[in-house]
């Protein structure tokens, strides 16, 4: 849906009169969690069709007024976007690899038969919240002031078409560090009764409703007594597809020899953006690696023999998550002795510790804000 009309998109920045206070702001940075502490801005941009993307605010943060008729709440076009903002040693801060967000944004929006947002103007909004809250940025080792981008339709009727006005946002909202007591291993379910993505459905993008059906199978794996669900693939319930809302990798042999493995983008995987960026990072580590199929039969009979060593999860919001222990249908077992594996901390180390600006960037993946 492009919009040859389209003009230069300019920002109005209508800073908050009324930021929250230093010891009050100091206050909710001490503990944030995750997602739960916003702060003082938010960016909007609006697309109307024939006019383009317009409107473009950075403005204080405030609640929407959303009529019930609208679009969304009734037929889902809802994408989104996670990426964070990290302190630099310097008291700089920078993002990491936002035009890989932007891309695949454009890609989810393709996907929903929404509009495009530009690529410059997405890292523009992202500079912009980044500049005005800066404040916000935790300056705490493995904190980080998460972005969450996101855009939705506003038009208001419900017949059933692509809406013709969106609303593009980002809000900020700083987060702890994850594991907060030591890396602590995940246990997971394999999920044979819920899939998560078919042929030809919504499983490479990032939208809202992929979230929504995966829930109750969140559920269920909390039920039979594990932290996180695993996705097979939708035909066989066989293939390895994600983690909850993470990658997943496979390490197989140790030390110097190990390979590094990750499921193929099959279309119905969520191609992440750390999954991709540990690809590199691996090999630059000196291991072998490599994308391809691997089934639930690999997973346990590798365990059961020793070949797989370790297994883990990857992602924007806890980096990489060491998977411990495994339940199914099938029966139960241990990654390894069920304990982080040192290729997982490894990677995991190489990762935040170029995310905070600890390690040179080689790969020039951190763009500067201030
Ligand atoms: C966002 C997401 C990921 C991880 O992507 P990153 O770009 O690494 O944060 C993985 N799987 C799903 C389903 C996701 O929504």
């Amino acid at each position: 849906m492009s919009t040859p009309t389209q003009a230069p998109i300019t920002f109005d920045l209508k800073p908050s009169a009324t930021p929250l206070a230093d010891a009050e702001r100091q206050a909710r940075l001490a503990n944030p969690g995750f997602g739960r502490v916003f702060t003082d801005h938010m960016v909007t941009i609006r697309w109307t069709e024939g006019r383009g993307w317009h409107d473009a605010q950075l403005k204080p943060y405030a609640p929407l007024e959303i009529d019930p008729a609208n679009m969304t709440l009734h037929y889902g076009q809802a994408i989104f976007e996670g990426l964070k903002a990290y302190r630099q040693p310097d008291g700089s801060v920078s993002t990491f690899r936002p035009t890989a967000n932007a891309e695949r944004l454009r890609a989810s929006a393709r996907r929903l038969a929404m509009p495009e947002l530009p690529v410059e103007t997405f890292v523009e909004a992202v500079e912009l919240l980044v500049q005005a809250d800066e404040a916000w940025v935790p300056n705490e080792p493995e904190q980080s002031l998460y972005l969450r981008p996101f855009m939705f339709a506003t038009e208001i009727g419900l017949g059933v078409r692509p809406a013709n006005e969106y609303l593009f946002m980002i809000i900020a909202s700083p987060a702890g560090a994850y594991f907060s007591g030591g890396v602590k291993p995940v246990s997971v379910w394999l999920s044979e009764d819920y899939v998560r993505a078919a042929p030809g459905g919504t499983g490479a993008a990032k939208c809202a409703g992929n979230y929504a059906a995966s829930l109750v199978a969140q559920a269920e794996a909390a039920a039979k007594g594990c932290d996180q669900v695993v996705w097979l693939d939708a035909a066989e319930h066989r293939w390895i597809e994600e983690m909850g809302g993470m990658n997943l990798y496979f390490v197989f042999g140790e030390g110097a020899d190990a390979k590094v493995v990750t499921p193929e983008l099959s279309g119905a995987l969520l191609p992440g953006i750390t999954r991709d960026s540990l690809l590199t990072l691996a090999a630059d580590l000196g291991y072998a690696t490599e994308e391809r199929k691997i089934s639930t039969d690999e997973w346990r009979e590798g365990n059961a023999t020793g070949t797989l060593t370790e297994v883990f999860a990857c992602g924007t919001a806890a980096a990489i998550t060491p998977v411990g222990a495994v339940k199914s249908k099938g029966g139960d077992w241990l990654v390894g002795d069920g304990t982080p594996g040192p290729i997982t901390m490894e990677l995991r180390n190489r990762l935040l510790s170029l995310q905070a600006g600890r390690t040179p960037d080689t790969h020039n993946w951190l763009h500067k804000i201030l």
